[in-house]
């Protein structure tokens, strides 16, 4: 088996691989980018909305966007609507994925990572209770990849933290079953992302319009795993939505998916290994977005890892600083999320209704981010509220 040797070995080019790839490469360590597709950025598995929040922490290409949206409709089951909007008119955009994973790949190469596709990661190397590398199959060639840091940026389907040792196993009610359609030929709303709820609709979850360009859109649903069986599918329920609100609108692509919606796992380091994004399941489990925790997880996980690097020490102890720090910079709105999204689960079908008629109206927000909207949301509704007071206030 061939050898080689790197500093940082980042498993995954999705927005949390490449993210930690740029910081890293930047900051002058030699860094290896790989992922097991030929192309990255594609297969699209997101229905790619952003909010604005984004460009906090990256600058937004405006090739890699399809829309601006100014905001949110969130339709409840009785037809109530609730629209929320920022004060500077665009909330958020939605991306085109394939142009803007391919763009931060880009940027990290630019920064100095090397990239490589079709690169398969199978197993990680240890020596001394400590990971020291990954097994990677090369197009086909056996590869063992020793690296001071080893970064699972695989996704949801992550398995590079299950081999070092990290429970980051998801219930079955812990996972959105989702599935999308890019269709073409339909009247949708091209100024708003739309979100539809109901148990008829999405038991468990909810339908979603994000507008990509006049007359297109992805039209998708996401339903709890547990919910998931056979003739009740997320493709099921996406053909009955389809059929009813889009009926001569044309399907060009389909994708399927799931969403991890258990709220962070508790230890994303080890000695020699820090998860990032969906592996970690930086996801916020109220929306399903991940992008931006992606995004936000990749940026301290690059600057922490930089830093352990130079001074020798990859330990779990040293990594941990990540932790503290994703934590204290999106940790406590993900479990905010997550305390919301449970809240909504168990809400009886009357007072599921009641949830979304007191969300009636309209929210405009100074500044669009999820801390804010979950707030707004939680003060019209003061059971929520109670329920939230603690990770939000
Ligand atoms: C249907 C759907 C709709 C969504 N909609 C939105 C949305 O509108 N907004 C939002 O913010 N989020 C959305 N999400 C979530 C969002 O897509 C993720 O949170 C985001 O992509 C996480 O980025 P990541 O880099 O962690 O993982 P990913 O983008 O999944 O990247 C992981 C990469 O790892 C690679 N990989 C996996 N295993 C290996 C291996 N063994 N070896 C090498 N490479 C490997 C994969 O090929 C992949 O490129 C959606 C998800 C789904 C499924």
């Amino acid at each position: 088996m061939e050898e080689e040797e790197h500093d940082v070995v980042v498993v995954g080019a999705g927005p949390a691989g490449s993210m930690t790839a740029l910081v890293a490469a930047d900051r002058g360590l030699d860094v290896l980018l790989i992922d097991r597709n030929s192309e990255i950025g594609v297969p699209v598995r997101c229905a790619e909305g952003v909010s604005r929040e984004i460009e906090k922490f990256i600058e937004i290409d405006p090739r890699c966007v399809c829309t601006e949206i100014k905001g949110f409709i969130t339709n409840g089951p009785e037809g109530t609507k609730l629209v929320v909007s920022a004060s500077d008119d665009v909330a958020g955009y939605v991306l085109d994925r394939r142009t803007f994973d391919k763009s931060l790949a880009q940027e990290a190469a630019r920064a100095g990572a090397e990239v490589r596709v079709k690169n398969r990661a199978y197993g990680v190397s240890k020596s001394n209770g400590r990971v020291n590398g990954v097994y990677v199959n090369a197009s086909g060639e056996e590869v063992c990849i020793s690296a001071d840091v080893v970064v699972a940026a695989d996704g949801v389907e992550s398995r590079v933290g299950r081999w070092a040792g990290l429970d980051t196993r998801l219930r079955l009610e812990d996972v959105a079953t989702c599935a999308q359609y890019l269709m073409c030929d339909i009247e949708a709303n091209s100024d708003y992302c739309e979100q539809y709820f109901g148990w008829e609709i999405a038991p468990g979850g909810y339908a979603w319009v994000f507008p990509k360009g006049e007359h297109r859109a992805n039209v998708g649903i996401g339903i709890g795993g547990n919910i998931s069986g056979e003739h009740h599918r997320a493709i099921d329920f996406l053909d009955a939505f389809v059929h009813e609100k889009f009926p001569n609108g044309q399907i060009i692509a389909r994708i399927f998916g799931a969403v991890p919606l258990s709220g962070p796992v508790y230890r994303t380091v080890t000695n020699g290994l820090l998860m990032v994004g969906d592996a970690a399941r930086h996801v916020n489990p109220f929306s399903g977005g991940g992008i931006l925790e992606a995004i936000q997880g990749g940026l301290i996980a690059g600057d922490v890892i930089a830093k352990a690097v130079r001074e020798k020490d990859c330990t779990a102890r040293r990594l941990r600083e990540y932790e503290r720090r994703w934590w204290r910079e999106f940790g406590r709105v993900l479990y905010a999320g997550l305390k919301a999204k449970n809240y909504l689960l168990k809400l009886s079908p009357q007072n599921f209704n009641r949830f979304f008629r007191s969300l009636t109206g309209e929210i405009k927000l100074k500044e669009y981010t999820e801390r804010a909207l979950m707030k707004e949301m939680a003060k019209k509704n003061p059971k929520m509220l109670l329920s939230l007071v603690r990770t939000l206030f």
